[in-house]
């Protein structure tokens, strides 16, 4: 019989709602600003369990959401893992026929749809039969012109605001997202409430992003990308005021969001940052409350660090997965390196980052020995822990190729330096194998992007007859550039740090690097567009080659 007290979410809440019940959730919507508390929250998930109980969903049902960050998505977060149905989170951003295969995958009941994103939902489903059979409630209290929605209002209205909460077993299923496949269908992963809560306390440790009650918690990373890095949840655990910044909000608003709520901790991706960073340079912006901002998803440029650092803004680095629920690494600085200078710190700061208590790793390389810690030698990180997903969902054969002895192969090619920070240099998939060796699509991409009149660039290998593969630069030129000696800038760059068999056998110019629907570069797009896939045209110059050195 499973007891009340085993890991599951509903504790949370019931200590946030009544050790803090005053305190904030605050949310940007298309009406403006709405706020309420814990207390209010508390019975608007009540009502929200009852309604979807009169709905019919029972446990073990999926309910899924397709919404961006707001206080209504944030009543699911609770209300739907605690009457013991599962929450699956899309990603709007994805394709139409990847939205009709996880929702017929996943077998989705019901779907929770924000005003403005319903169109995009709308198209999806038109007949499609991956959505028979499933309902819609869309995030508002008036109607939606372009899908047969419920307003949620109207479903939640006059449903109790109590709710005999059930016992549920710790592996009961909570929640569920989708990663966005490189190559075929996106994969299910499941999170279980025991991943759930085992991700939150160690969050919380002082090794993870710790929050106190006292913090004010805005997630930028949206809701449907691994549940926003789990922050909804740990900082309910904490206590802490939440703000949620609602449909794509841009740096005008994030600013706006953390000067008048006052918000101490913050996340999302690099281009957030960018673009708040831009903001600030023509505006005058007060950052004075913000003490954290973690940053994912991507590699947080060195420039980024000291720009927050020049602010006495602490940006910390986190490295993780969908897969992960989602945290692995944060780069939280070790006792011993407190009191080094300050570039020493930063060297260890701009990696990936410790590994949080709970996980364990090692590092694969080609020919299956583990790599030496020393900050030099690459290999593919393997890790395990608590809330690390041991198989994906319904996908036996992606389960033989990623998971081996109760082990996640991540796909993340890192090196791990002596005091045990892990660095990424690539992606399995993307490293670049030429004549044996490996050559970091990533690092070569932070190096040419380093050049004032370079926007974008993306560096893959495509196949060559004697070395393997050779990496080809696609390269986006900045307004100014002159791409007649642009070439040459680059390569002189390069050659400052590269050994030549690095330097890419051609740079071709092209009008954007194709993204990702998480905004990352999409590099299987470039191969298909560009390379064909065929072996590259004209041989390496014969400096090049990879044992010449
Ligand atoms: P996807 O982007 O493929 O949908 P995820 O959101 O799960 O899937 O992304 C996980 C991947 O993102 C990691 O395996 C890693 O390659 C990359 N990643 C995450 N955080 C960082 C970081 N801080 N620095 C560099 N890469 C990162």
């Amino acid at each position: 019989m499973p007891g009340g007290t085993d890991q599951t979410l509903r504790p949370f809440l019931w200590r946030a709602a009544n050790l803090y019940p005053d305190k904030e959730i605050v949310s940007r919507t298309h009406e403006g600003i709405e706020r309420y508390t814990y207390s209010e929250y508390d019975d608007r998930t009540a009502q929200l369990a009852n309604a979807l109980e009169a709905h019919g969903i029972e446990e073990g049902d999926r309910v899924a959401t397709f919404c961006w960050n707001h206080h209504r998505h944030f009543e699911t977060y609770f209300a739907v893992p605690t009457i013991g149905a599962q929450l699956h989170t899309i990603n709007p951003l994805l394709p139409d026929e990847h939205i009709q295969y996880i929702v017929d995958n996943a077998d989705d009941q019901l779907i929770f749809v924000d005003d403005s994103l319903a169109p995009k939902l709308a198209q999806a489903a038109a007949d499609a039969p991956e959505f028979e059979g499933v309902d819609f409630v869309v995030m508002s209290s008036t109607e939606t012109e372009t899908l047969d929605a419920t307003p949620y209002e109207e479903f939640v209205e006059g449903h109790s605001t109590e709710y005999d909460w059930p016992i549920l077993d710790e592996d009961q299923p909570a929640g569920m997202c989708y990663t966005s496949g490189t190559t075929g269908n996106p994969k299910g992963v499941e999170y279980t409430h025991k991943m759930l809560w085992s991700h939150t306390m160690a969050t919380l440790t002082p090794q993870g992003i710790p929050m106190a009650d006292e913090d004010v918690v805005m997630p930028v990373v949206p809701m449907f990308h691994v549940n926003a890095w789990g922050m909804p949840f740990t900082a309910t655990a904490a206590g802490a005021k939440h703000v949620y910044p609602g449909p794509s909000p841009d740096p005008e608003d994030i600013v706006h969001l953390i000067e008048e709520e006052g918000v101490t901790i913050s996340a999302g991706v690099p281009t957030v940052w960018l673009g708040l960073m831009d903001y600030a340079e023509d505006n005058d912006v007060d950052l004075s409350t913000l003490d954290t901002v973690i940053v994912g998803g991507s590699a947080a440029p060195e420039s980024m660090i000291r720009w927050f650092d020049d602010r006495d803004v602490e940006l910390l680095h986190a490295w993780g997965m969908t897969e992960m629920s989602p945290l692995g690494s944060v780069s939280q600085l070790k006792g011993g390196l407190q009191d080094a200078d300050y570039e020493t710190q930063l060297k260890h700061r701009k990696k990936q980052g410790l590994t949080v208590p709970g996980i364990e790793f090692k590092v694969i390389d080609e020919n299956d020995e583990e790599i030496a810690w020393d900050g030099e030698e690459f290999g593919e990180l393997w890790v395990r822990g608590p809330w690390v997903t041991k198989e994906y969902f319904m996908r036996p054969e992606a389960n033989e190729e990623d998971f081996e002895d109760g082990w996640l192969k991540t796909g993340d090619v890192v090196t791990v330096d002596e005091e045990g920070y892990i660095q990424i240099v690539d992606r399995a998939k993307d490293v670049i194998k030429s004549g044996g060796e490996w050559i970091s699509s990533v690092e070569l991409e932070n190096a040419i992007m380093a050049h004032d009149d370079v926007a974008e660039a993306a560096v893959v290998g495509v196949p060559h007859e004697k070395w393997q593969e050779r990496p080809v630069a696609f390269v986006v030129a900045g307004e100014d550039a002159d791409t007649d000696t642009l070439d040459e800038e680059i390569m002189d760059l390069l050659r400052e740090d590269y050994p030549k068999w690095w330097l890419p056998d051609a740079i071709e110019y092209i009008d954007e690097v194709p993204k990702t629907a998480t905004g990352k570069f999409s590099k299987k797009d470039i191969r298909e567009e560009y390379t064909d896939g065929s072996i590259v045209e004209g041989s390496v110059p014969e400096e090049a080659a990879p044992d010449d050195d």
